[in-house]
């Protein structure tokens, strides 16, 4: 039915439209003429707040081609498949921690698929990424933490948990939001001690505790015992999927 209801949506915006579709979504596997830009929400409330960067000063965020108007995966999301189609690793064992709407469909079939999240009632496991003692060590292939580390007080903890259940040679795919200038001269000392309006102001969001560079997040990832790799697609793939140029999926191995 709800392969139906694709097609559907598919042929109302070729015929409609009378519009070519010039991209392809990689989560949904639909021809489609456009992605649809990111709400204007987030620049609303960063005005309001004071905070110093738009969506063109964050690595990996597409704003003006954001979300696929079929499965509404977002870029990260395709960014992530577009990695692990081109491994051939999507249907290994793969943890996924506070699951996107649109990823959770994507692995429905692989019965090898575990979500968690410290609150979603919609998930395989609840717990904390920093202790995530209810999974055995070594238990995971893969394991997928899309924009999770910002909200977590201890992300280098959290990153020690990843590492703990994932198998030896297994690979975690990692995305936080990372400011491409000038962040660490702005970034406040004791970032959880800060105030709603003050997270707005410095992190861009309410309940993140604090932004990353690239040098900051590698720094991170090397006090750990993961290798790490960037992944960054070619520039066709990047017009064809959605994908914004010069974006980074960071690839952690339990090497
Ligand atoms: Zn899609």
């Amino acid at each position: 039915m709800k392969n139906i209801v694709k097609g559907l949506v598919s042929v109302f915006f070729r015929v409609a439209g009378q519009i070519k579709p010039h991209y392809t979504c990689i989560v949904c596997d639909q021809k489609i003429p456009r992605f649809f830009k990111i709400s204007s929400y987030f620049e609303r409330e960063w005005k309001k707040y004071g905070f110093a960067y738009d969506y063109d000063d964050f690595e990996t965020l597409n704003a003006a081609h954001y979300s696929c108007p079929i499965c509404f995966s977002n870029d990260r999301d395709r960014l992530i498949i577009l990695y692990l189609k081109r491994m051939s690793d999507t249907t290994k064992s793969l943890l996924e921690v506070a699951p996107s709407y649109a990823l959770k469909r994507y692995f429905k079939k692989n019965p090898n698929y575990v979500s968690c999240d410290l609150k979603r009632t919609d998930v395989d496991i609840q717990c904390d990424i920093t202790n995530m003692s209810v999974i055995k060590n070594e238990s995971f292939d893969i394991v997928i933490c899309s924009h999770v580390l910002e909200h977590v007080e201890n992300d280098r903890e959290a990153l020690e948990e990843l590492f703990r259940v994932l198998k030896p040679q297994g690979t975690c795919l990692i995305l936080v939001p990372i400011l491409k200038k000038n962040y660490e001269e702005n970034i406040p000392k004791s970032n959880i001690l800060l105030s709603d309006s003050e997270r707005w102001k410095f992190f861009g969001q309410r309940d993140h505790l604090r932004n990353y560079s690239q040098k900051s997040l590698i720094t991170l990832i090397n006090k750990t015992c993961f290798g790490i790799e960037l992944f960054m697609p070619r520039e066709e793939e990047c017009i064809k999927f959605g994908i914004k140029e010069k974006s980074v999926l960071y690839v952690l191995k339990k090497v």
